[in-house]
């Protein structure tokens, strides 16, 4: 997709007390806009953005980057949603740091935990099938087979249901396509986890940079449910 260089706008008291009236909040953050705000409106469904929301997004919403180069002047023309927006990412809420590290502390404690129980399942099921004998070798395969899928999935792509891990779903946060509002995908929740043991680095590299190495790597963002 191509990157557009945004419009933006400083909102200024006088000339933009239209706006200010309207008292509306940025997206990203739920900040209420200020006079002196760096915005910009996405073209699309012109929804305003701080300026650093719109770059945490990845310059881009709706599917899209254009930004709107004039200050929308009416509010009728600044709360219009185009009709071939299929979702709405205007009301979501960013997850902070501290909720996200909640949740992934609690899959930390859940998952080798379920994952042992899994074992002793899988264990319990190959016992049956062998007492069956010859016949019995076909699902001992079978049984070995699935039990390493559906084992290793939840611990490789821990959002892949609904954009939620356990520990997400505990918090309630999800995982989502930043430019789609989607629910994050298999691929996606596992580029998430590869990310994991690298993101201290990210961290010590980048304190400011509220997006970890994984929703970039990604194109994911992680909001409240
Ligand atoms: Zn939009």
């Amino acid at each position: 997709m191509a990157t557009f260089r945004p419009h933006v706008h400083q909102i200024d008291a006088y000339a933009q007390a239209h706006f200010l009236k309207e008292e509306r909040q940025d997206p990203i953050t739920g900040e209420a806009f200020v006079a002196g705000d760096s915005i910009v409106f996405c073209a699309a469904c012109r929804s305003a953005f701080l300026l650093e929301s719109w770059q945490y997004m990845g310059n881009q919403h709706c599917g899209q980057g254009q930004t709107l180069a004039q200050f929308p002047k009416s509010q009728s023309l600044t709360l219009s949603k185009s009709k071939n927006v299929a979702h709405n990412l205007t009301d979501l809420r960013h997850a902070k740091k501290e909720e996200r590290l909640l949740a992934l502390f609690i899959d930390m404690m859940v998952l080798p935990i379920l994952g042992g129980i899994w074992i002793q399942i899988i264990g319990f099921i190959l016992n049956i099938v062998q007492s069956l004998g010859s016949i019995g070798l076909f699902f001992e395969g079978l049984v070995i087979f699935i039990g390493i899928i559906v084992g290793t999935i939840p611990l490789l792509a821990r959002d892949f249901i609904g954009g939620k891990s356990i520990g997400k779903r505990i918090v309630g946060l999800r995982s989502i396509d930043r430019s789609t509002g989607e629910s994050a995908n298999l691929l996606q929740s596992f580029k998430k986890t590869l990310s994991l043991p690298f993101e201290p680095l990210r961290f010590l590299l980048n304190r400011q940079d509220p997006k970890t190495l994984g929703d970039s790597w990604s194109d994911t963002i992680v909001v409240k449910d």
